[in-house]
């Protein structure tokens, strides 16, 4: 067995394992990444191709799409794949976490076992099915990222399955009595128009449908689908059934698409299936305790957390019981929430393993909550904010719950790494924009200079808070500092558009609401210069390359005032800059 050490070991690499690792790795923190599977993402990943959605609900929340790692990532694609090919969206996840210094990628490698010293985790076992290499991997601190809560079920975290009674927690969406049931698995499939009709026979094993079977069910995009082809979660659970639910899936969709090609008019004579999954996406199953659980009244109220680490703002989406099998109601029921909500700190690390961080789908919430924090953005930003909290703990060397006491910064550092968090705003006491005076030669009404440097990263509600310029006027943003500063960076937010879908989809009305290639808003091309007593000490001709988050590192060149001078967008007419942070040599 070959053993190794990191301080922070992550299991599970679908969006919130990853940005996790990411987050932790890019602070310095040794971290291991174990993936049971070739590629990175999840259900996000090629192998069951769901799109990452977030608190935007499909665009219908303005402004509220996750940034940070999620955004890097997304944006990454949107530069490299502009036709949205899953596998180039599978290496884009692969590149980021494969050349991430600090960080060991293992993939098609299972964690098998976990060795704890009582309320500790010491140790994970995991064998690379390629390899046929077992690994003893120790670690300061664990995150579980596996979607399934496995690596807390077996350290003796406690978790909760299937749905709590509406009196535990207050909730109005619970059933009246608890019982287990979760949401079921499902297999997604693409087709694709050839042109001229294209035959479909149907296998001897799949399933029949009528229309009167699929009346709740709508099938009218027949391009992709379906997420209501769903099973497990009632009488079989999802976990210990989960090979005969893939079976009983497979049966299920191509039974489907038999009925679109072969039972009525659908309007699909020329499509033909071009990819089915094999890989079943997972809804639900273990869902961790924390010291806090999040519920009903958290997302709908949208309660002011002082320990909010990250946000959400999808509905509470909570399915059918059985799934598919229940053909007499809707699939879903959409319950919207208040706009969007914050998820407290105290719902990403177990309440009683002491090392033992919580990310994605299994975090601390109830069945109702976690109807809504389940969506993959969510997932994502929640492992942002567990990566950097496991790096202020390993430098002090404290656990999850330590750092409670310190979650300001830890909500400032996060801010910094361009995260959104509702309510807070830059307090970083070594920013110098923030004593800048703002001014710029133009703007727009609404969009003045000193929004960039008013403490909010976006748009919220009514409130721009951004720096907005006509690209023709050639506008310049100048950042003028009470004193001479040694430079050591320069951080942009720029504007890539929040309203806007980005996600990776199989589906063509998601893609057809996406621009191909990079936001027209953001910025392309752009002129950072340093000043002294009016003279540029240093010039810098710079490129965003599709990205919003820009960082510059200077070598500590001496300057009174910073100027910001865009030259070129992907398209749009105006540049929009919502922050500008400064830092001076320590
Ligand atoms: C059909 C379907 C449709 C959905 N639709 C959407 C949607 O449109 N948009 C959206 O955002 N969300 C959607 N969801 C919800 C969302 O996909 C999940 O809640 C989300 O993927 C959870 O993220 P995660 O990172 O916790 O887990 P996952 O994405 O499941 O990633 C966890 C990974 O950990 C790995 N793993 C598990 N155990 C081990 C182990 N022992 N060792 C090593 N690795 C392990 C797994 O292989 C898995 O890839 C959907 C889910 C399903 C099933």
């Amino acid at each position: 067995m070959n053993t190794y050490h990191y301080d922070f070991v992550v299991v599970g690499g679908g969006m919130s394992g990853i940005c996790a690792a990411i987050a932790a790795a890019r602070r310095g923190v040794k971290t291991a990444l174990i993936h049971d599977r070739p590629v990175l993402g999840g259900n996000a990943s090629s192998e069951i191709r769901m799109h990452i959605c977030g608190a935007d609900h499909h665009m219908s929340v303005p402004n509220a799409r996750e940034t940070g790692i999620l955004e890097e990532i997304l944006l990454e694609n949107k530069r490299r794949n502009p036709e949205m090919v899953y596998p180039i969206f599978d290496s884009v996840l692969w590149e980021k976490v494969h050349y991430q210094e600090n960080l060991t990628l293992y993939l098609n490698t299972h964690m098998t076992e976990v060795l704890c010293d009582g309320d500790r985790i010491e140790a994970v076992c995991a064998l690379q099915m390629t390899t046929q290499k077992t690994f003893r991997i120790l670690g300061t601190l664990f995150l579980d990222a596996t979607g399934d809560g496995i690596l807390g079920a077996k350290a003796g975290a406690e978790y909760r399955i299937g749905r709590e009674s509406s009196s535990q927690y207050g909730e109005s969406l619970a059933p009246e009595k608890e019982d287990p049931y979760t949401m079921g698995n499902s297999l997604m499939f693409k087709a694709r128009d050839m042109g001229h009709e294209v035959p479909f026979i149907k296998p001897f094993w799949a399933n029949t449908y009528t229309e009167e079977q699929l009346r709740l069910r709508d099938h009218s995009d027949v391009t992709s689908g379906y997420w209501w082809i769903e099973l497990g979660g009632g009488e079989r659970d999802v976990i210990s059934h989960g090979e005969e639910l893939r079976d009983d899936l497979l049966k299920a969709v191509f039974g489907v698409w038999d009925h679109i090609k072969n039972g009525g008019e659908h309007g699909a004579e020329c499509m033909e299936l071009e990819w089915v999954g094999f890989l079943p996406g997972k809804r639900e199953s273990r869902r961790l305790i924390g010291d806090y659980v999040l519920t009903e009244k958290d997302c709908l109220e949208s309660i002011r957390f002082d320990d909010a680490v990250a946000y959400g703002g999808w509905p509470m989406d909570i399915h059918t019981v059985e799934g598919f099998l229940n053909e007499s109601d809707d699939p879903t029921v959409w319950n919207q929430v208040n706009g969007i909500y914050s998820i407290p700190y105290r719902c990403l690390y177990s309440k009683n393993i002491r090392n033992l961080f919580l990310g994605g789908r299994a975090i601390s919430c109830s069945h109702v909550a976690f109807s809504s924090t389940r969506v993959m953005g969510t997932c994502a930003v929640v492992g942002q904010a567990v990566g950097t909290a496991a790096s202020m703990a390993v430098k002090r060397n404290l656990g999850p719950r330590e750092i409670l006491d310190c979650v300001g910064e830890l909500q400032q550092e996060l801010l910094k790494d361009d995260c959104y968090i509702p309510f807070i705003t830059n307090q970083d006491p070594d920013d110098f924009a923030r004593q800048a005076v703002v001014t710029a030669t133009h703007h727009i009404p609404g969009c003045e200079p000193e929004k960039a440097v008013n403490g909010v990263a976006r748009t919220v509600k009514e409130e721009s808070n951004c720096w907005r310029a006509a690209i023709e006027d050639r506008p310049s943003l100048l950042l003028s500092l009470p004193e001479k500063t040694p430079i050591r960076e320069i951080r942009l937010v720029l504007d890539s558009n929040l309203s806007r879908e980005i996600t990776p989809s199989i589906n063509q009305g998601v893609l057809s609401r996406q621009k191909s290639g990079p936001p027209s808003e953001l910025l392309k091309d752009y002129e950072v210069d340093i000043l002294l007593e009016g003279e540029v000490v240093e010039h810098m001709a710079a490129q965003s390359h599709g990205q919003r988050q820009q960082q510059h590192f200077i070598d500590g060149t001496v300057g009174d005032a910073i100027r910001i001078s865009p030259i070129t967008t992907y398209g749009g007419r105006e540049a929009g800059i919502f922050e500008v942070r400064i830092y001076s040599c320590k």
